[in-house]
C-alpha cells in the first residue's frame, strides 16, 4: 500500500485536521473527519494511486518538507529593508489599532482590524473573495470556511473561532470553479500547508493572492467545549452556536462564551467552567503540542491580540498587526475600507511582549517536550524549527513532564510502565514513613516512567 498522511502523519498524532491534502487528492481518497477527542483528522477510503505522494507533499509535518522558517525564508528573505525577529519571523511593518465602527469592534476578537483590512482588499477590487470562518447552519460541525464576498458577508464572519475548522470543501470548491483572485485567513498551520499546496498546484498558487495568519497558541479539540456543556448541564449535540468572547455580557470580554442551544435557548459560560478546562491537557491537539509557528511565519500579515499592559482593561479590543508585503502595507496604514480604522505604528518588541506567554510554551517548553519526546520514545515532526535561545534544564523538563504526559496518556500515545508505577508505589510508601520528602518531586521525577503505546517503530530522531 502506497504511503500516504494517513500513514505518516495522522498515525503518528501530528495531523491538526487543516483539509489541505484531502483537497488536493487527485482521487478523492482522503476525508477529515472527527476522531474520539473531537478532533478533525485525515482518513484514507483505500483508493490511493502508486506512484503519488502529494498529500504529502502539502502537509507542513511531513519531515521532508521546508519547515515555516525555511518556506518564509523564501519568500520574504530577499525584500529590500526586511527585518527578521527569531520569534516572530519576517516583517517590514508593525501595527496597533481597532475600527471605529463599535458594532464591528463588539462583534470582531480583537479589534476588527482584520475585518476592516479584509474589506480593504476586496472594495480596492485586490480580490474577488476572502475565504474566512463563519457560524454554520450545520449543527454538527458549528462553523465552516466559505468565500465571503461582501462586506456584510465579512461583518457575520468577524470574531475569533477557537474550534475546529477544517477547509477541504471550500477548497476543492474553488479549483473547480473559474479562476478569481482570493485572499485566506487561517491559523498558521493551516496558511503553512496552503504555501506547500501552491507549490503544487499551479492553479491555487495563481489564485490565492494573499494568505493572512492569525497568531495561535494552540487549537481546543471539541471534548474542551464538551466538558465545559457538562459543567452547563447540557447535552454533547443540543447547541446550535457558540459566540466566543461576548463583548455584550461580559465586562472581562476575553473570557466570556455564549452558547445557544437548539431552541435558541442561550448559555452563558462562568470563569470558573472554562478556566478548570483550560488548565488540562486533554483538551488541545497533539499536534500543537509539537509546533512552533506563532506568528503564521508564511503569511503576508499576521494579527494578534494587544496583550499589553495598556489595552489589557480594554474592553472593545485592540488588534496588533504584523505585514511582510509591500502591497499589502497600504492596506496596512489605512486606505481604502469601509470601515475605518484608528491605527498607530507599534515596535516589534511591543507585538513580542505581547505574546510572551505564547513565546515561552511554543519555544522553550517545546525544547522540554522534544527531549521528553527522545525519552519516551514518542515520535515528533522531525522537520519542526527549534530557535530557542535559551535550553531548558533538568528541572524545566521534569516541570513539563506532568501536564506533557497527561496529554499523551489522554490521547492514548502514552501507557504508564507498570515496573515504574511499583516503584512509585514503593516510594510512596517510603515518604509517608519520612515526612521530610517533598512529595511533589518524587512523583515527577518517576513520572518519567512511560512508554510509548503504539505498535509502529517510531521514526528516528535528528534533534539533541
Ligand atoms: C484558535 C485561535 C488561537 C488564537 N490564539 C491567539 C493567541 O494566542 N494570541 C493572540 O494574540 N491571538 C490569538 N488568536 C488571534 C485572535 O483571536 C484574533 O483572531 C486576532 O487578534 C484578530 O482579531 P481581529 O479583531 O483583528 O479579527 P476579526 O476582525 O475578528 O477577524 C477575524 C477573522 O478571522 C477569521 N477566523 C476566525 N477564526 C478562524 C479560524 N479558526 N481559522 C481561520 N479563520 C478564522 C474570521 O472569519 C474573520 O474573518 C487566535 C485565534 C484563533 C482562531
Ligand atoms: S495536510 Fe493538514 S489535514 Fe492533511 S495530514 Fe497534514 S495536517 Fe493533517
Ligand atoms: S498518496 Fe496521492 S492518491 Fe494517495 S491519498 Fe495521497 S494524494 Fe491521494
Ligand atoms: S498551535 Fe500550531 S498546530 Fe496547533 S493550530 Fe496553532 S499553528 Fe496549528
Amino acid at each position: 500500500m502506497p504511503e500516504n498522511v494517513v500513514k505518516e502523519i495522522v498515525a503518528r498524532g501530528f495531523c491538526v485536521g487543516c483539509g489541505v491534502c484531502a483537497a488536493l487528492c487527485p482521487r478523492e481518497n482522503l476525508a477529515i473527519t472527527l476522531n474520539d477527542f473531537g478532533e478533525y483528522q485525515s482518513v484514507d477510503s483505500g483508493r490511493c494511486l502508486d506512484d503519488c505522494d502529494l498529500c504529502l507533499a502539502v502537509c507542513p509535518r511531513y519531515y521532508k518538507n521546508a519547515n515555516q522558517y525555511e518556506i518564509a525564508k523564501k519568500q520574504f528573505g530577499e525584500i529590500n529593508d526586511i527585518q527578521v525577529d527569531d520569534n516572530a519571523g519576517y516583517f517590514i511593518g508593525c501595527f496597533s489599532g481597532h475600527v471605529k465602527d463599535r458594532r464591528l469592534r463588539n462583534q470582531a476578537a480583537s479589534g476588527g482590524l482584520c475585518t476592516a483590512f479584509l474589506e480593504g482588499l476586496l472594495a480596492s477590487g485586490e480580490v474577488d473573495g476572502v475565504i474566512c470562518v463563519r457560524p454554520s447552519a450545520d449543527t454538527a460541525r458549528l462553523f465552516e470556511f466559505f468565500v465571503a464576498t461582501t462586506g456584510a458577508q465579512l461583518f457575520q464572519a468577524a470574531g475569533s473561532v477557537y474550534y475546529p475548522v477544517e477547509m477541504s470543501e471550500v477548497l476543492r470548491k474553488i479549483l473547480k470553479r473559474k479562476e478569481a483572485r482570493y485572499a485566506v485567513v487561517g491559523l498558521p498551520c493551516f496558511l503553512t500547508a496552503i504555501t506547500l499546496a501552491q507549490k503544487k498546484s499551479p492553479k491555487l498558487n495563481r489564485i490565492i493572492k494573499y494568505k493572512i495568519g492569525l497568531v495561535c497558541g494552540s487549537l481546543p479539540n471539541r471534548k474542551f467545549y464538551e466538558n465545559i456543556l457538562n459543567g452547563l448541564g447540557l447535552p454533547v449535540g443540543s447547541i446550535s452556536n457558540i459566540k466566543f468572547r461576548d463583548t455584550n455580557v461580559y465586562a472581562n470580554r476575553l473570557r466570556g462564551m455564549r452558547f445557544t442551544d437548539l431552541q435558541g435557548k442561550e448559555y452563558l459560560t462562568f470563569n470558573a467552567h472554562e478556566g478548570k478546562t483550560r488548565r488540562s491537557a486533554r483538551f488541545i491537539y497533539t499536534a500543537c503540542l509539537l509546533c512552533s509557528d506563532i506568528f503564521a511565519e508564511t503569511a503576508d500579515a499576521v494579527l494578534m491580540d494587544a496583550w499589553l499592559p495598556e489595552h489589557r482593561q480594554d474592553q472593545f479590543g485592540t488588534s496588533l498587526m504584523l505585514v511582510r508585503n509591500n502591497e499589502l502595507m497600504e492596506y496596512g496604514t489605512g486606505n481604502g475600507r469601509t470601515w475605518t480604522a484608528e491605527m498607530e505604528e507599534t515596535t516589534i518588541e511591543k507585538i513580542i511582549n505581547s505574546q510572551k506567554p505564547r513565546i515561552q510554551n511554543k519555544r522553550f517548553r517545546l525544547l522540554a517536550r522534544l527531549q521528553l519526546c527522545k525519552k519516551w520514545g514518542v515520535p515528533y515532526p522531525e522537520n519542526i524549527h527549534v530557535a530557542g535561545k535559551k535550553c531548558p534544564d533538568k528541572k524545566d523538563v521534569e516541570k513539563e513532564s506532568l501536564k506533557f504526559a497527561g496529554h499523551l496518556r489522554s490521547h492514548g500515545v502514552l501507557v504508564r510502565n507498570k515496573w515504574s508505577l511499583l516503584l512509585v508505589r514503593v516510594l510512596l510508601g517510603n515518604i509517608f514513613k519520612d515526612m521530610k520528602a517533598d512529595i511533589k518531586d518524587v512523583v515527577r521525577k518517576y513520572y518519567f516512567g512511560y512508554k510509548y503505546s503504539k505498535t509502529e517503530t517510531p521514526p528516528q530522531l535528528k534533534h539533541d
